[in-house]
């Protein structure tokens, strides 16, 4: 059962060959395609609280919720029922409404070093902004970026690092010219030495440091509080904006972010920019950017920074956030939720324990990370030590006992507030007999 090819079911089989005509590589986001773990994705038909239905029927225990955004869950009424009624009034108008008022004012109460706020369509977009804006206010062109952090595939971002702090990086894609990424300087994360090093030589030039405060596009590694802290630093002595791209854990980890967990560990910390996404739209196309208010007011119409967008606001996306935000600003729902995700990570330990199977976990609210590891990595190199053949395995032995997981070992998971006990103790039995199925071979 763990061979990826042997349980493929007949009809998302026949939807891949199809779609493969059509769409390249069949998929309109890479990871969607199983490349990393092989086998063939499954076409997912409908979804309901915590489950997926795939179109032959089977279901999954779904630990990616679209990769963030279902904190509630499929189908929640309340984000239901907004956005059934918002699509009535009109799908998009192009000019502005009530409702995206009242979402900016949502965020802005939970995130309180933002103080305003723009709303865009995608996490990229809203990347992509912020690191334009931060150019834009300090006139100056160098970005520093963490090896292993996503922040979306904005050009000047698809970057690996130089061979040295002096040198800059490399595009990471095909269609990316030197020149785009030749300001873009790439460090280790979690790595305080290069932090300064990097400051020392070039930080006049520096516009803005951006990272994942728990990275999530590394699995799930947490910025430690002394490399969050010294980033803070070197950012206000040398007048570059800290930005912190929260698009996964925004309003995911905790009601105020991930900066909020940091906000508790030093005393006076806050972003410069916060870039949103995923949990603000409930599953409908969101983000936003933010900071304070006389950085935002360099943004076009007021300032020279120029951004834009057709859909932005839209009526049926920031319905369904503000149904979204609503739910999960009720007392005790983080709570719930992170007992929920402990109570799979314990699971999930323990489970592999018994089988005799090395595997460390970490979580925050309603984010985790698990891996085959003896213990947590603090970086992206430290990440791919892991027995990749092996993970593959795992990822099929769930999968054929109906748990989803993301397919692949640099990818965080997500649970939900629709998730019950039954369904980690399902999920957990699953992950026991693959365990045993791991440890005999
Ligand atoms: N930043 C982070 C931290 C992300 O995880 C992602 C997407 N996974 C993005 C930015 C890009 O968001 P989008 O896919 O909505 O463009």
């Amino acid at each position: 059962s763990t061979d990826p090819t042997a349980s493929t079911p007949a009809r998302s089989q026949q939807l891949f060959e199809r779609a493969q005509r059509v769409i390249p590589g069949g998929v309109n986001s890479p990871v969607r395609a199983f490349r990393a773990v092989g086998g063939t994705p499954r076409f997912i038909a409908r979804a309901q609280g915590a489950h997926l239905w795939d179109a032959d029927g089977q279901r999954y225990i779904d630990y990616i919720g679209s990769w963030g955004p279902m904190i509630l869950g499929h189908g929640h009424p309340a984000a239901l029922e907004a956005v059934q009624k918002a699509a009535l009034e009109g799908f998009s108008f192009g000019a502005p409404t009530e409702r995206e008022v009242e979402l900016a004012e949502e965020i802005l109460r939970h995130v309180p070093s933002m103080e305003m706020v723009r709303l865009v369509s995608s996490g990229t977009e809203a990347g992509m902004s912020a690191i334009r804006l931060a150019r834009g206010a300090t006139g100056r062109s160098v970005i520093v970026k963490f090896n292993g952090c996503y922040h979306g595939h904005a050009d000047s971002l698809l970057v690996k690092a130089g061979s040295g702090l002096a040198t800059f990086g490399h595009a990471t894609s095909a269609g990316v010219p030197p020149e785009v990424v030749q300001h873009t300087l790439v460090l280790e994360y979690n790595d305080v030495a290069q932090l300064d090093e990097a400051f020392a030589l070039h930080g006049a030039d520096i516009a803005c440091v951006i990272m994942e405060p728990i990275a999530g596009n590394m699995n799930f590694v947490r910025a430690s509080v002394p490399f969050m802290q010294r980033a803070r630093e070197l950012c206000t002595q040398h007048g570059a904006l800290l930005i912190l791209d929260e698009v996964m854990t925004g309003f995911r980890v905790a009601l105020g972010g991930a900066q909020s967990l940091y906000a508790q560990q030093i005393p006076g910390f806050a972003p410069d920019l916060t870039v949103l996404g995923k949990v603000i739209g409930g599953g409908m196309p969101l983000a936003a950017f933010g900071g304070p208010r006389a950085v935002m007011e360099q943004l076009a119409p007021l300032g020279p920074v120029y951004q834009a967008g057709t859909l932005s606001g839209n009526p049926v996306a920031t319905a369904c956030g503000l149904a979204t935000l609503r739910e999960i600003s009720r007392p005790g729902f983080y709570d719930r939720l992170a007992a929920r995700t402990r109570a799979w990570m314990q699971g999930l330990e323990d489970a592999a324990r018994a089988e005799g199977v090395p595997l460390v976990t970490d979580c925050e609210g309603g984010m985790f990370g698990f891996f085959l590891l003896p213990e947590l990595p603090q970086n992206y190199p430290q990440v791919l030590a892991t027995d990749g053949p092996r993970f593959n395995r795992l990822f099929h032995g769930l999968l054929a006992r109906g748990v989803y997981i993301a397919p692949a070992l640099y990818e965080a998971g997500f649970v939900s507030s629709a998730h019950t006990e039954d369904d980690i103790a399902q999920s957990v039995a699953a992950a026991r007999e693959v365990f045993r199925e791991l440890s005999k071979a």
